[in-house]
């Protein structure tokens, strides 16, 4: 990272905490690695990215419905899913400084090493050794690769490492009150197995037919072996997953389709479309035909915010086998190759999934501005969230120019107004222009003062977050000017 990115990082998390948007958890008690609490102005953004999602799913969509399962689920579940098995990481620690690491981890930063250093043929080569490795999950092979490029210890500087072995990323729990290995639940490391699971609770009711999909959002849980880069490795996070159900055969062209529309959702907010970039799978998933990652350019390089992913009908088939029920449907279209109904089969699955947490850390940094609005006479500067208004936690502030005259009383009827559509806050400490920078920085888009001739002609002045231009309007216009800028 260089100094300005990584600068520009550390501005981001120091300002997420600064106003109220992430704390660290359990803070007094000097933190929990890896988990993060949202405050008030976080949590109003996170709950308008899930609104944003969610619409754009299940409102948009007439063949999309939406479920919210529980982050408990029978423990044969995650046998079936393959995770008891084989949801882990490789694991290797230091034996000088006892610190722990993912071994595929040391190597890409290896790999990203030499790419900077412009030695592009030996990056190639170990991305080459590292994915077959990785495939063949040949342990000896990846730690052979860690002593072979000289990978030292970021904290000792130590090459003393010890095998590499696989570290199983569910949290486990009791349930009930006797402690017996029957009682053992995992806390969800994903969302999907509560929507595999209810397919065929939900095409019934609901009476869907295929292609039809089924969206969640929810908490899920990872105990990752190391913790990085803020918000985007957490121990407990949030998804936003889509499982689309259709008929086999017809798989790729859904995934296509998937996939564009998915980036569509993201460039939309008008993010910068150079930010953003897909990166195709070579190591698959042991469920999967086909997989892409939507990235996005963080301060410290692109990174995955969402996968999308062909799952064949891998998940549907193990929980057939492991709880003896029929996970088929019955298509009664009529197949024009052969005159006949589709009939009974297991449906095909594309999934989307998005990390809510990334796609916060995106949207914040996207947002984030130290604008130098320094003149000649003076220096001046102001730190603003340029989110987009359907986002923005407060959507308007309302300032009585002064405390007194009856103008606080007037500012509060208008927001009492208000209030009823939008997220509006009242604030009269401080001079105007202090009130404003703090709106600034949270990203409110219009703040609103009531001053003495609101008292005589009901009139008001608006102030834009962007352009920071002022005009006098109709206070009774309010709920359109800033309802056309922050419906979705
Ligand atoms: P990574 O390779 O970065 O560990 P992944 O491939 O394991 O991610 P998926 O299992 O595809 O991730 O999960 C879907 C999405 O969930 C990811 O695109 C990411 O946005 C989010 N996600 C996964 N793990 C975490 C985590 N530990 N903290 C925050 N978000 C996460």
């Amino acid at each position: 990272m260089s100094k300005s990115t990584d600068e520009l990082f550390k501005n981001v998390i120091s300002h997420a905490k600064e106003y109220g948007f992430v704390f660290p958890s359990s803070e007094i008690y000097d933190g929990l690695s890896a988990v993060y609490d949202y405050g008030q102005n976080g949590a109003e953004l996170k709950n308008n990215i899930k609104t944003y999602w969610w619409k754009a799913m299940v409102q948009m969509h007439d063949n999309i419905v939406g479920i919210d399962s529980a982050i408990f689920m029978h423990p044969k579940i995650w046998k079936a899913s393959g995770h008891v098995d084989g949801f882990s990481d490789p694991m290797i620690d230091n034996k000088d400084s006892k610190k722990r690491y993912r071994a595929d981890q040391l190597l890409e930063d290896k790999i990203e090493r030499y790419a900077k250093d412009g030695k592009t043929d030996k990056a190639e080569k170990l991305e080459h050794d590292m994915n077959e490795a990785l495939t063949n999950e040949d342990l000896p092979r990846l730690k052979e690769l860690i002593i072979e490029h000289e990978i030292a210890c970021p904290v000792s500087g130590t090459r003393n490492w010890t095998d590499v072995r696989q570290f199983n990323l569910m949290f486990s729990t009791q349930m009930g009150a006797v402690a017996d290995d029957a009682d053992v639940v995992y806390l969800r490391p994903e969302t999907a197995q509560g929507i595999f699971v209810n397919y065929l609770n939900v095409q019934k009711s609901g009476r869907m037919k295929i292609p039809f999909g089924i969206a969640q959002i929810g908490k899920a849980f990872r105990n990752e072996v190391i913790a990085r880069q803020f918000i985007i490795r957490m121990r407990e996070f949030e998804q936003m997953e889509m499982q689309y159900f259709v008929r086999p055969g017809t798989q790729k062209e859904w995934f296509d389709k998937w996939k564009e529309a998915r980036l569509q959702w993201h460039l939309a907010l008008g993010t910068d479309a150079a930010k953003y970039r897909y990166h195709e799978h070579v190591k698959l998933a042991h469920y999967a035909d086909a997989a892409y990652d939507i990235e996005f350019e963080f301060p410290f390089g692109f990174k995955e915010v969402e996968g999308i992913h062909s799952r064949t009908d891998f998940d549907l088939k193990q929980h057939e086998k492991f709880s003896n029920k029929k996970m088929q449907y019955f298509d009664p279209e009529v197949d024009p190759e052969t005159g006949k109904p589709y009939g009974n089969y297991v449906p095909y699955v594309i999934e989307t999934s998005i990390g809510l947490d990334r796609m916060f850390l995106l949207t914040m940094i996207n947002a984030f501005e130290e604008e130098d609005l320094s003149t000649e006479e003076k220096q001046d500067s102001r730190t603003v969230l340029h989110l987009h208004p359907c986002l923005a936690p407060v959507k308007a502030a309302i300032f009585p120019l002064t405390k007194k005259d009856g103008l606080p009383e007037k500012a509060r009827e208008i927001m009492d107004r208000l209030k009823l559509d939008f997220n509006i806050q009242y604030e009269e400490k401080d001079a105007i222009g202090k009130r404003y920078r703090r709106q600034d920085a949270i990203g409110t888009p219009f703040c609103i003062t009531v001053d003495h001739q609101t008292l005589e002609d009901d009139t008001v002045t608006i102030r834009y977050r962007d352009t920071m231009a002022q005009e006098r309007v109709a206070s009774a216009d309010l709920e359109k000017i800033i309802g056309d800028q922050v419906s979705w």
